[in-house]
């Protein structure tokens, strides 16, 4: 697709959105994304056909066209370390088709059998891994599903203005059907107070993202930042599981950043299955003024999970 053409991620699944909430009105969570794919593309000339698990070592999920006709296929891997993230993954792949396909018809099987190469696969993101154009795709096949499994309005009311705890993380997966990290990946996206999330394995960041209003005081998130000695995940031995509930008050001097230290609310977990631990930490909402140019930072929700595949 020319980039005159380019569909924008968030307004295409929108646009579904919608479409889901006339239909089924507020009774549409979580989102049946195998059902829509299939009626969405059902009239037309390449439809989704196949929707299915599959071994697909290193390979989050893919979108292929069928060898003999004009249909496209999806698989998602259904390896149990991707537990929680099926949903997401054929969202993703439909947001390929959606977003970025060729789209094909009979003439491209003239000859019994389809010429061109044009499979989707979709291994978890990495920073230089990608050229600029296939990071693109990849991102925007994100966005897609983002907002196609947690509508933004909808998710902005089940939070209600509260502060992130470990019950609305649980009501917000469930109402989704995504992953604790896809869930808070998104909130962090879109709030307005200052939060950070920190995805960290053997007492390092393997990644993390900061809210825009965070970055603004300085809060980046780096991969390969050591976790402090007295955060909560490193300040015990836990096993599986969240920490605490709700958020514990933190004194300043226990996690610093370019902006410097402050107290912080801080909600923690542990992952021994996955290997991981996830440190969610909130700020008060008082910046000093002091704004700090915000810089690019390498960012790819799933980089850890692709370290976890040893
Ligand atoms: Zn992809």
């Amino acid at each position: 697709m020319t980039d005159g053409k380019r569909k924008s991620p968030q307004k295409e699944a929108n646009r579904l959105s919608n479409l889901l909430r006339q239909v089924l009105g507020e009774d549409r969570f979580p989102v049946d994304v195998e059902a829509l794919a299939r009626e969405v593309s059902r009239n037309n000339e390449d439809p989704i056909g196949k929707i299915g698990g599959g071994e697909l070592p290193g390979v989050e999920g893919m979108l292929r066209p069928h060898r003999r006709r004009p249909e496209w296929h999806i698989v998602y891997n259904d390896d149990p370390r991707y537990r929680g993230r099926g949903r997401f993954t054929i969202a993703h792949e439909f947001g390929h088709y959606q977003l970025h396909r060729p789209l094909l018809s009979s003439k491209d099987y003239a000859t019994g059998s389809l010429m061109r190469d044009c499979d989707f696969q979709c291994k978890p993101l990495r920073p230089g891994a990608w050229q600029e154009a296939e990071r693109q795709r990849e991102e925007e096949a994100d966005t897609f599903a983002s907002y196609l499994l947690m509508p933004l309005d909808d998710y902005r009311a089940q939070l209600n203005g509260d502060e992130m705890s470990v019950g609305l993380l649980n009501h917000v997966t469930h109402r989704y059907g995504v992953s604790l990290i896809a869930a808070c990946r998104k909130w962090i996206d879109f709030t307005e107070n200052r939060a950070a999330m920190i995805v960290a394995r053997d007492g390092f960041a393997k990644w993390g993202r900061a809210s825009k209003s965070a970055l603004k005081s300085g809060i980046f998130v780096r991969s390969g930042m050591p976790i402090p000695d007295n955060a909560l995940v490193t300040n015990g031995d836990w096993g599986s599981g969240f920490v605490s509930e709700t958020p514990v008050q933190r004194p300043d001097g226990i996690w610093n950043f370019s902006g410097g230290s402050e107290p912080v609310r801080e909600l923690a977990m542990v992952s021994e299955f996955l290997d991981m631990s996830l440190t969610i930490l909130q700020f008060d909402d008082a910046i000093d003024g002091r704004e700090f140019d915000t810089e690019p930072v390498a960012d790819c929700v799933d980089q850890f999970m692709s370290g976890s595949r040893r």
